[in-house]
């Protein structure tokens, strides 16, 4: 027997942050929307994660702030801890972001978009794209309630399912969405919730290790969810031997008083991209989002804000290509000239820092968390900006600093080259082609900068 076909304007793959937030920024378009997640609703948001975000994002995207049980702690400062846990650099923004309950959250934002025409489809497992004449028309899905296969069609598919690209991964190879992930530009991060039998002191911060023995290329953290629960975990640089998160979590974490449970509430690890934006996020009726598009802070990994800017340029996107008629690469390239040279620019400046500082031993860490290098105006700067700004004229003038700086004059070299190439990538990004044809030059361009600079710091990675 035929599958059913369905037919609408806009088919969202996946309803994790990237794609619940594009459900919700279309629902007042006027578009046939469609949502489809193979979870259920006790799992929607499902992906394991540290549950941390900025306010800036829902503020940027115009998306509710977290309310209500969807809120578990507001986060007014991040500690940021040295290898031996003697420097401490406190980055302070009271109400500056949220430790969020992911699945009442993520129901919430889809439950509005349902009150206003979109249709959620929950346990529907999208299996591949439907291609005609090479021109993709939509998907491919299994319905769990009665087993059936169906067909949704749509003017424009979006991929937000994350790192397993359901749909992207079955894309023809020569489209240049098709970008794949190398295993150095990604993490697996490991994370317990659980519930512990002290009162934890000021919750309202979250906590950050550097330590390249707990968690090599990456860190650990402890992030309160209020007084007793704490979400704990690491992330760890993939492709270069270092040991799965769990086992360093079990060999270095349990044994910490504070993150001994009384209760596990949950565990899971998962793999993230942390690197810059993928080339492009979208090509002839199809965009990819999120984790998906590697729309993330390369730094820390959090992803789900960055999700929701590219869902938002994914969203302005989607309704041009509508009122124009025409969803080709064209039309669509509107998401990846406000992504790219909007949050795409800063990425890729962090990025850079990223594999900076992933070169850096625990001692290096020290040194540069100790002498002030890694000050709080700095890091505050750089987390905002993508621009190493400490690294300039100003700095150096700091005696102290001097002194300790030509005490290592590779360290120093290599910093200003960090900063340099860090404006070098962002200036790249600010002139992202205005249109399709253009993008292997500049794709050009941007290999060209990251290998030179690789070459320069000594990464062969
Ligand atoms: C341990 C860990 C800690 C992290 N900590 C933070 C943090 O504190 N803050 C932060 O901002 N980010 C954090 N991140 C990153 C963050 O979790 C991701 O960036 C974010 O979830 C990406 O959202 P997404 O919607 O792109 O993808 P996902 O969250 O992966 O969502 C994809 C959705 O697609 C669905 N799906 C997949 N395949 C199919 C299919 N075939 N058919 C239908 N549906 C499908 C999945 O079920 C899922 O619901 C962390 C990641 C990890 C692993």
């Amino acid at each position: 027997m035929a599958s059913e076909v369905l037919k609408y304007d806009v088919a969202i793959v996946g309803l994790g942050p990237a794609g619940s937030s594009l459900a919700y920024l279309l629902k007042d378009s006027g578009l046939r929307v469609v949502g489809l997640e193979v979870s259920g609703p006790g799992r929607v948001w499902g992906k394991p994660c540290g549950d941390a975000i900025g306010k800036q994002h829902f503020i940027e995207t115009g998306l509710p702030f977290p309310q209500g049980e969807a809120l578990m702690q507001v986060v007014d400062a991040i500690d940021i801890y040295s290898p031996s846990e003697e420097v401490k650099i406190r980055l302070k923004e009271p109400g500056g972001g949220f430790m969020i309950d992911r699945t009442k959250y993520g129901l919430s934002l889809l439950r509005e978009a349902e009150k206003k025409g979109v249709d959620v489809m929950l346990e529907t497992h999208v299996l591949a794209p439907v291609l005609e004449n090479g021109k993709l028309v939509g998907v491919r899905a299994k319905r769990k309630s009665d087993g059936k296969t169906i067909i949704v069609k749509a003017n424009v598919v979006v991929d937000a399912t994350g790192s397993g690209g359901a749909v992207k991964r079955k894309l023809p190879d020569e489209w240049p969405v098709k970008e794949p992930l190398r295993e150095t530009d990604s993490a697996v991060a490991f994370r317990k919730i659980i519930e512990v039998d002290y009162d934890i002191e000021e919750p309202n911060v979250i906590r950050i290790y550097i330590n390249e023995k707990i968690a090599p290329g990456g860190y650990w953290w402890f992030f309160p969810k209020g007084r007793n629960i704490a979400n704990v975990g690491l992330g760890v640089q993939r492709g270069r031997g270092y040991p799965h998160p769990r086992l360093l979590y079990e060999k270095y974490l349990e044994a910490r008083r504070e993150v001994k449970p009384v209760r596990v509430l949950n565990e899971a690890g998962a793999l993230l991209p942390t690197r810059r934006p993928a080339n492009t996020l979208v090509w002839h009726n199809f965009i990819s989002i999120g984790d998906n598009g590697y729309t993330v802070n390369p730094l820390h990994g959090g992803g789900m804000g960055y999700a929701m800017v590219a869902a938002k340029h994914a969203a302005e996107a989607i309704i041009r290509a509508h009122e124009v008629g025409d969803f080709s690469a064209s039309t669509l390239w509107l998401a990846n000239i406000r992504y790219m040279r909007g949050l795409g620019a800063k990425q890729a400046g962090l990025d850079i820092l990223r594999m900076y500082l992933q070169t850096l031993s625990n001692e290096e860490v020290e040194w540069a968390m100790k002498t002030g290098l890694a000050n709080v105006e700095n890091l505050i700067e750089t987390s905002l900006t993508g621009e190493l700004r400490g690294v300039n004229l100003s700095l150096l003038d700091k005696a102290k600093v001097l002194a300790s700086l030509l005490k290592r004059p590779t360290k120093l070299v290599q910093l200003l080259t960090v900063g340099e190439y860090m404006s070098r990538v962002k200036r790249l990004y600010k002139e992202y082609p205005e249109k399709p044809e253009d993008l292997p030059k500049w794709v050009d361009r941007v290999e060209s900068l990251y290998r030179e600079f690789k070459k320069r710091i000594g990464i062969d990675w």
